[in-house]
């Protein structure tokens, strides 16, 4: 579903009928190489010119792609070129933190056009009614077709029935999120975890050095801990959805907090963004310090505290321990970092980069490691891409 087509290796798609393959070429040339011609198209794949042509139609009838003013003749007319719709939003995207909910409308390139911000409600209803109200309105601003929803959640969810299953920061238990927000809104909703979310945003919309990659490990730090694994450029789900629940693999004991499994010695326990509010609260003594959200510490950090910078060099120790055992494991070509700790990743790169160092074994190439190439709002992209994605890969019937 949510597989990015590889432009190099198009021989190896094998989705649907030959017709939505070929649309699926067609639309993923626009939106990579456009403003582009239906003759470079046809130069450049080996598609007949006509079929090129029935395609672009539909594409600019369903509103998907523009035509741009004119490319340099070559004898004849000067050729129209063809670039994805500009104007207008076409996807939704609801980003259900654990501090915060952001809901925002981005364009088909993926640039955000309007964004809304609240509390989030440790009910899930009233955090859901506010979200679809949210999206109403940004909806209503629109004059252009809303593609779908997409929904990142702090917890485990089923992408394929869109259901919560557990949201440990909230304790919320198998509740239809993708129903619920359908019905209120009209629209197809795509539900996914944070760390999956943030991975594919990386895909679609990240730096080349990692929507190029072939796999990829994301580490999304929050409140809590989450991965997401792109492996052969698309997300790893494992049976029932239930893979890169990473934050669970031991990797100490007595960690400063309860991981949100209620162990001791879970990865989460040690490197969230929760163990390092602990850690500052025990540093500072002070019990009230331990309600600081993870961004609030960090604002700390950043402003020279000693104590907020300590805790979070400590912590993220323990960050590069478990990226090291990821390493080891995986041998990914990039191991991207996201979450907020990005914005403090002059204070913390160094530790990190140390753990990877000591990972890798002889002889085998030192994977890469970067904070998220699209900054702190990984999760809010991934929400949004989450339905660019299903845009451009779905092949449906046609
Ligand atoms: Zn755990």
């Amino acid at each position: 579903m949510t597989r990015r087509i590889d432009l190099k290796r198009i021989h190896t798609a094998h989705f649907g009928t030959m017709r939505a393959i070929n649309r699926q070429i067609v639309l993923n040339y626009v939106r990579d190489r456009g403003p582009i011609s239906r003759a470079e198209i046809a130069r450049r794949t080996s598609l007949q010119r006509s079929t090129i042509s029935e395609i672009v139609d539909t594409l600019l009838e369903e509103g998907l792609v523009e035509e741009v003013g004119a490319g340099a003749s070559t004898g004849g007319r000067c050729p129209k070129l063809l670039a994805l719709r500009a104007s207008g939003a076409a996807a939704v995207g609801i980003d259900i933190a654990p501090t915060h909910t952001t809901v925002a409308s981005c364009d088909l390139a993926g640039s955000v056009l309007e964004r809304e911000t609240f509390e989030t409600h440790p009910d899930f209803e009233q955090t859901a009614a506010r979200a679809v109200s949210a999206a109403t309105r940004l909806i209503g601003k629109s004059p252009g077709k809303i593609e779908g929803i997409g929904v990142s959640l702090p917890g485990l969810v089923d992408p394929s029935t869109g259901r919560l299953i557990y949201v440990p920061y909230f304790n919320w238990r198998d509740l239809d999120v993708g129903r619920r927000i359908g019905v209120a809104t009209g629209l197809k909703v795509a539900v996914d975890n944070d760390a999956n979310a943030a991975a594919l945003a990386e895909l679609w919309f990240g730096r080349a050095e990692v929507s190029e990659a072939r796999d990829f490990i994301m580490v999304f730090i929050a409140e809590g801990v989450g991965t997401g694994i792109i492996f052969d450029r698309q997300i790893y789900r494992g049976e029932g959805g239930a893979a890169g629940e990473f934050g669970h693999m031991v990797i100490g004991e007595r960690a400063p907090v309860p991981c949100s499994c209620g162990g001791y010695d879970c990865w989460e326990a040690f490197a969230s963004g929760r163990a390092a509010v602990a850690r500052y609260a025990a540093l500072v003594r002070d019990e009230e310090a331990g309600q600081l959200s993870f961004a609030q510490l960090i604002d700390r950090a950043l402003d020279g505290e000693d104590e907020a910078r300590a805790a979070l060099i400590e912590t993220a120790r323990y960050l590069g321990r478990g990226i090291s055992n990821l390493i080891v494991g995986f041998s990914p070509e990039i191991v991207v970092v996201g979450g907020a700790i990005t914005r403090a990743w002059e204070l913390v790169s160094g530790i990190l980069e140390e753990a990877v160092k000591r990972s890798i074994r002889r002889d085998l190439p030192a994977p890469c490691l970067t904070p998220s190439t699209i900054g702190d709002e990984a999760s809010l992209m991934g929400a949004l891409s989450l339905v660019l994605a299903d845009k451009f890969t779905t092949v449906a019937a046609i």
